[in-house]
């Protein structure tokens, strides 16, 4: 059985919007969650690095002693080696180089070198070909559209497109599989991935999909629809194509533009603040074509509740708001929920649901202040969407919000007062990034450059069963590592164990 509302983390304080789902044992968003391919053999071509060894060997070159030392030899495929880029890293000259064979790359053939001050090669890593065979069938019309169809059908969606296909050579070795020698092949880059595809036969012999560095956003929108509570009946790029994505789609939906503007200042956060790749580390891959992304869709209604949907969630893999409540910090509270999934594990449900609800306000809060928020708004959530503010984390019982543990509220409702009890946690970010006197404590505030690496910390030092008070527990001893770190003072931390002892969780 999947209880589909132990998944969702409403903004609100209504109860989650689905019921049980009975009868199936997995959850429509594991089932659309595509592992990435092949994946794991990549790593099986990056060869240890070996330093250069000691032993005199005045018969060869510097660069041979090196290559030798990596296991790196020359058969009849030949060292034709050509420099592709030289580089400096963390100090350390790189050298990369590409092998060839009869004029055309081997792929995957390459060879970096650590190169000293004087020019010679320290130490060497990579794998070249030792042996080829056969001959490159004419590169025409015909062979062109043979290997692009394959390396399209390689990933399948609707929106895959064959970019390029040039002759290489592949040898399955280089990649961990059985192989003798080098064939001749192409390869063929599409939108949605890399394929190396046999030039006779068409036959795939490998294929990466394509793993984004930059920002991959996708945002869909439902126009109002009243939809099952099932991801694939709202997911973006399976229920409904995106309006908007990295590579276009002029929606004029306001909430469709709001989003994917709000997912762009979110992802900035986490990529210069906490070194955090959203889309790396949260986005999904529906097998679209879109690649991993971000995903988010708009104006969602569900069928028997009232639409438009006034709420938004995080159901696992994607984002999903009702028409007029995408703000910055919703949009950071959700996204932030996708982040516990990954670093923490916290759930839905009491305590840990608590957690989860605070580090959402906490980073949500972050992301709109560094995005203009300031004075009486820093800390309110929910400002400008149709629901109005619902939590104001400075003053958390303006909205029926505990801010101490002794006023910890137990209730089955909302699964366990997790809208609820997350005032605590909230007053206590409030306290400590901007201090206060409160319940005997005159607390200095430490600013929210500091409070950001401590709640980052924090959120990555959380389990999945964490309490409120192992909460303050764990914002004690973070402080302390930052401490000693030289990112906090000693002192920062004494004004940290004043607020977490000011709302009695430390
Ligand atoms: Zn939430």
């Amino acid at each position: 059985m999947t209880h589909n509302s132990a998944k969702l983390h409403v903004i609100g304080l209504e109860t989650p919007p689905f019921p049980c789902t009975e009868g199936s044992s997995m959850s429509p968003a594991s089932s659309l969650r595509r592992p990435a391919f092949i994946a794991g053999l990549a790593a099986a071509v990056v060869a240890a690095v070996i330093l250069y060894p000691s032993a005199k060997d005045n018969s060869v070159s510097t660069e041979s002693v090196a290559y030798r030392a990596a296991g790196i030899s020359f058969g009849a495929a030949g060292k034709d080696m050509r420099v592709t880029k030289t580089l400096n890293a963390s100090g350390v000259t790189i050298k990369r180089s590409q092998q060839y064979i009869n004029g055309m790359p081997v792929f995957g053939g390459e060879i970096v070198e650590f190169v000293g001050a004087d020019g010679t090669t320290t130490a060497a890593l990579g794998k070249v070909a030792k042996e080829s065979q056969g001959q490159h069938p004419a590169d025409d019309q015909n062979t062109q559209n043979r290997v692009r169809r394959s390396g399209v059908a390689t990933f399948p969606g609707q929106d895959n497109k064959a970019t390029s296909a040039k002759q290489v050579w592949f040898d399955p070795a280089l990649f961990g599989m059985k192989g003798a020698a080098a064939v001749p092949a192409y390869q063929v880059e599409t939108t949605a991935g890399t394929s190396v595809v046999e030039a006779a036969s068409g036959t795939v012999l490998w294929k990466s999909p394509k793993e984004k560095e930059a920002l991959n956003r996708a945002v869909c929108d439902l126009n109002n629809k009243s939809v099952e509570g099932r991801l694939q009946d709202y997911a973006c790029g399976v229920a409904v194509k995106p309006g908007k994505t990295e590579n276009g789609g002029n929606s004029q939906q306001k909430d469709v533009n709001n989003v994917f503007k709000f997912f762009d200042q979110s992802s900035t956060f986490y990529n210069g603040e906490l070194k955090f790749d959203l889309t790396q580390n949260i986005g999904a891959d529906y097998g679209d074509g879109v690649g991993k992304a971000l995903r988010g869709t708009v104006r969602v209604c569900f069928n028997g509740q009232a639409c438009p949907l006034t709420n938004a969630f995080w159901d696992g893999t994607q984002m999903t708001f009702g028409e007029g409540v995408t703000t910055l910090d919703v949009t950071g509270h959700e996204l932030t929920h996708g982040v516990s999934q990954a670093v923490n594990g916290l759930g839905g449900q009491g305590e840990p649901g608590a957690l989860n609800e605070g580090m959402s306000d906490i980073f949500g809060a972050f992301i709109n202040q560094a995005n203009g928020a300031a004075g009486a708004d820093k800390w309110l959530i929910g400002k400008g969407t149709a629901l109005g503010v619902i939590r104001d984390m400075a003053n958390p019982g303006a909205h029926q919000q505990p801010d101490k543990f002794s006023q910890k509220v137990n209730t089955q409702q909302d699964n366990g007062g997790v809208h609820i009890n997350n005032g605590i946690v909230n007053k206590t970010a409030f306290l400590v990034t901007d201090g206060q006197n409160f319940n005997g404590q005159n607390i200095k505030g430490i600013g929210s450059k500091k409070a950001i690496q401590l709640f980052w910390l924090v959120e990555n030092s959380l389990t999945s069963s964490s309490g409120l008070q192992d909460w303050g527990k764990t914002v004690n001893a973070a402080c302390k590592q930052l401490s000693g770190s030289g990112t906090l003072s000693a002192a920062d931390c004494a004004e940290v164990a004043k607020a977490t002892k000011a709302t009695e969780v430390g």
